[in-house]
């Protein structure tokens, strides 16, 4: 019987995590690998393919979930604030140069969003609403466990205008969600100013978090102004997409017991929806998971 398998990896600013799946055998991690995005994506491309030829020299496909602004008709990576200087970068031809396979490349929170319905963190019916909050907002629009992508880019709400006049994002906006309802929001909340740079006792939103828990009042009011801009964003998508739920996940959504009160008040104030918004758990595996299953559900 043959060896050769799907492959998947999710490429992150911080770790790329690598799995592999059979035609008729299950999910399995492979490595993580430290992405180091400083160094430059041809390392961490060449690590990648050679351990997917240690132990699979003749792979059947593979699917990449990468962090940025995805083309994938053509499997370029054309914008990535967590991998700077990678853009623009021609994904899927460096890996079939790398491994002799077929590349399928994707955003990373679109691969994750295929990888939680296949594993029944996030339900496989009706219209379903993904997004993580973490430095930036990702989303996936999923009708019926599939992906909907417009002509290629649908999901980006986290350059959604909140603020027409706002704060600047690096995406040349202004005024985008993810700059209200990001990670570096919420630090800015709870200064009440924007930290300077090079400033070394700024909390990141975790200790904000164990901060707001004890009781601080600081953390718990920043939690309050944070949860309104998740609920205001929420309450856009759900006038636009009216979905059957929202699937919270990103670093951020482990402080949700402290946020989606805030967030629901504001959201029942701006839409007629129900609140139907929930988190996803935490999930290794999921991202790696979903890149290899769009690899092999595009080659069957
Ligand atoms: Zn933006």
């Amino acid at each position: 019987m043959s060896n050769r398998r799907f492959w998947g990896a999710d490429i992150g600013g911080t770790t790329t995590v690598v799995g592999s799946v059979g035609r008729d055998s299950p999910f399995r991690i492979e490595a993580v690998l430290s992405t180091l995005p400083l160094r430059g994506a041809r390392r961490l491309l060449d690590e990648l393919a050679g351990t997917i030829l240690n132990a699979d020299p003749e792979p059947l496909a593979v699917g990449v979930g990468i962090a940025g602004l995805v083309d994938r008709r053509r499997g370029i990576l054309s914008f990535s604030p967590n991998l700077p200087g990678w853009a623009p970068l021609d994904v899927a031809s460096e890996i079939a140069g790398r491994t002799g396979a077929g590349a399928v490349v994707d955003n990373d929170c679109n691969s994750f969003a295929y990888g939680a319905v296949r594993t029944g963190l996030i339900p496989s019916d009706g219209l379903r609403v993904f997004v993580t909050l973490g430095t930036g907002i990702g989303g996936t629009i999923l009708d019926r466990g599939k992906v909907i992508y417009g002509t290629g880019f649908a999901g980006e709400f986290g350059h959604m205008a909140v603020e027409s006049s706002g704060q600047a994002c690096p995406c040349g906006s202004t005024g985008c969600w993810e700059r209200y309802a990001g990670r570096d929001a919420l630090v800015r909340y709870y200064l009440g100013r924007e930290p300077s740079a090079g400033e070394e006792t700024v909390p990141d939103p975790r200790e904000i978090a164990e901060l707001a828990r004890n009781g601080d009042s600081a953390a718990l009011k920043a939690f309050d102004v944070y949860g309104a801009w998740v609920g205001r964003g929420l309450a856009s998508l759900a006038n636009c997409l009216s979905p059957d739920g929202f699937y919270l996940a990103g670093g951020l959504a482990n402080a949700s017991d402290l946020f989606m009160q805030p967030a629901c008040a504001e959201f029942t104030g701006r839409c007629r929806h129900p609140w139907c918004v929930s988190t996803v758990p935490d999930s290794s595996e999921a991202g790696a998971l979903g890149a290899a299953l769009m690899a092999r559900d595009s080659r069957t």
